[in-house]
């Protein structure tokens, strides 16, 4: 008999993915007190727990009741003749309500026309018993009616193992952040799996030990951030051997030790699998102690699902972070080449500064010194201190400059005008232009409109061009600069035109290339850095040269972008 497998002996049977089935919760509604007897020795032979409501309204408040305290009733065996609302009127309102609609329903009338049947059919009852009924055949329509409700519901539970699945992927790969990825894992696997604890461990690159990286479980035991030796464990093992491990008794293992796969719960049964990227086991997921049965196969496939998807993810965010620590590393050296070529630039200015720096020296000395003078009368001291005093302003300022120019960039863009900072570049290169015998010209347009741009970098590129000009006329020449603003308003320029060596086409070439250099103490750099400066700001450096007669370059900055 059919029956006998599942009902006689509910605590054996096994479904097809392993798990053990409870006995039948059954709910018998029905006013015949000799009927509800009947069937209630019939099944409680069975093994099945049995409730009874005597009327329709009873039978959906007792269903309800079941539901809101997670013991729902499995299957309801549903008379048709009830007293208060009829059994029709129950199957429709069971069907339509959202918690209860999945609870089996077999009909039982002592009607046995076929359009009684067909309506109780109609409503979505799973089955009807005309009464009276074979025991044999109650216990057989309830073990079919059963059957199908148990591989509906193992449908619905794969259904949403598998949108669960979905989203975990979709969260996990749709960071790059490591622990974000992790902690989605973790979390992902606490809503699928009904495990009483997990844990997701990574292999250090160092050491080849396995750090515990995310944890959870419900003894304060197991601890993120611990770490085992390769190896050790069941957990040791899998990373060692990249295979999955299904283990339902601990004991019986040869791999578990306790002090490893220790949780500070008791485990009884552990499924771990390896997270595998490129054939290299980077880690791996442990999930101890089901709570509903033992692990099966079906698990393992799932868990493994999440690490293939959880791995790749694990290492797309450990070569996005690879990525930006190179990243940084270079914006880093860039930094230090920017400075290196400042500093180069003010030891090409350093004899003409100490020029600079030692007349006005020269003068507060001698006004010193003439001041006094014992027999000077008092308007004349206060001339020649006067005088002083204005030198002193002037070594101040020239001081301020070359501190302005020479502190590291701090990087900030600002909208300014082009001609200040021109200005500001012959000011810091006067001397070196006067002892190099260069006359310069300048023709700047008062109406031009500030650009975004951070100053002191621009002026850095400026000086570069300049000390390149005043180092292109080794006997002296000129030097025209001139800012404009282009024709159709989208640009400011800065042209610098001398009359010095000019270039080659090799020349022409290599000079914005780092560390090409035609100069003894030339360090190549100067270009190179103005060339990624002007980029950065969204502008353009263009140079046009003869050779012997001159160079021009033209720095071209937008007026409307904001540099990067
Ligand atoms: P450095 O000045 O240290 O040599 P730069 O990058 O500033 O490095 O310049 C690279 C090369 O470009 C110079 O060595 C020189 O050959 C050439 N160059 C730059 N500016 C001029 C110029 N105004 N006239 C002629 N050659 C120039
Ligand atoms: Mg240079």
């Amino acid at each position: 008999m059919a029956g006998d497998r599942l009902i006689l002996e509910p605590n054996g049977a096994e479904m097809s993915d392993g798990q053990k089935l409870a006995a039948p919760r059954i709910l018998i509604v029905e006013d015949d007190p000799e009927m509800v007897e009947l069937m209630q020795n019939v099944l409680s032979l069975a093994r099945c727990e049995v409730h009874v409501a005597r009327a329709g309204g009873e039978a959906l408040e007792l269903l309800h009741r079941h539901a809101a305290a997670r013991q729902e009733i499995d299957l309801v065996l549903l008379d048709i003749m009830v007293p208060g609302m009829d059994g029709y009127e129950v199957v429709a309102r069971v069907k339509a309500d959202p918690v209860l609609h999945n609870t089996a329903i077999i009909m039982t009338t002592a009607l046995d026309s076929v359009s009684n049947k067909t309506l109780g059919l109609g409503l979505g009852a799973d089955d009807y018993l005309t009464k009276p009924f074979d025991p044999q055949e109650l216990l057989a329509r309830i073990d079919a009616v059963m059957r199908i409700r148990r591989s509906e519901q193992a449908v619905r539970r794969r259904n949403e193992e598998l949108s669960a699945l979905i989203e975990i992927n979709r969260m996990v790969t749709s960071s790059l952040e490591l622990d974000k990825v992790l902690e989605a894992t973790i979390q992902g696997i606490r809503e699928i799996l009904h495990v009483e604890a997990g844990s997701l461990v990574l292999v250090d690159e160092e050491t080849g030990n396995l750090v515990f990286r995310n944890t959870f479980s419900p003894a304060q035991g197991w601890v993120t951030g611990r770490t085992i030796r390769p190896g050790q464990g069941i957990i040791g093992h899998v990373v060692q051997s990249g295979e999955s491990r299904l283990v339902n008794n601990v004991e019986r293992d040869p791999y578990f030790m306790a002090e490893v796969d220790d949780t500070g719960i008791v485990s009884r049964a552990i499924l771990c699998v390896p997270l595998r990227i490129r054939d290299r086991t980077i880690g791996a997921i442990e999930v101890i102690n089901k709570l509903d049965g033992e692990f099966t196969r079906q698990d393992q496939e799932l868990l493994e699902a999440m690490a293939a998807s959880v791995a790749v993810a694990v290492d797309n965010a450990n070569l996005y972070r690879e990525l930006a620590d190179f990243a940084e590393e270079l914006e880093r050296s860039q930094a230090q080449l920017v400075q290196a070529e400042k500093m180069a630039a003010i030891g090409r200015l350093a004899a003409s500064i100490a020029h600079e720096i030692n007349n006005p020296l020269q003068a507060i000395h001698n006004s010193l010194h003439l001041s006094m003078h014992e027999r000077l009368e008092e308007g004349r001291r206060r001339q020649y201190l006067a005088m002083a005093q204005a030198e002193v302003q002037r070594l101040i300022e020239i001081v301020q400059r070359m501190l302005d120019f020479y502190r590291p960039s701090r990087g900030g863009v600002e909208p300014a005008n082009i001609n200040g900072v021109a200005e500001n570049v012959l000011a810091l290169a006067q001397k070196r232009l006067q002892h190099g015998n260069v006359r310069v010209h300048t023709a700047f347009d008062p109406a031009l409109p500030p650009v975004p741009m951070v100053p002191d970098q621009i002026t850095q590129v400026f000086l570069n061009i300049v000390i390149n000009a005043i180092e292109a006329m080794p006997s002296g020449g000129d030097l025209w600069l001139e800012t404009s603003l282009s024709e159709d308003g989208k640009w400011v320029l800065a042209s610098f035109r001398d009359t010095g060596q000019g270039m080659s086409s090799e020349q022409l070439a290599n000079l914005f290339e780092p560390f090409y250099t035609t100069k003894a103490d030339g360090t190549g750099l100067g270009l190179a850095i103005s060339y990624g400066i002007i980029e950065r700001h969204g502008g353009e450096i263009e140079v046009s040269s003869q050779l012997n007669e001159g160079t021009t370059f033209v720095v071209r900055l937008p007026v409307n972008r904001a540099s990067k």
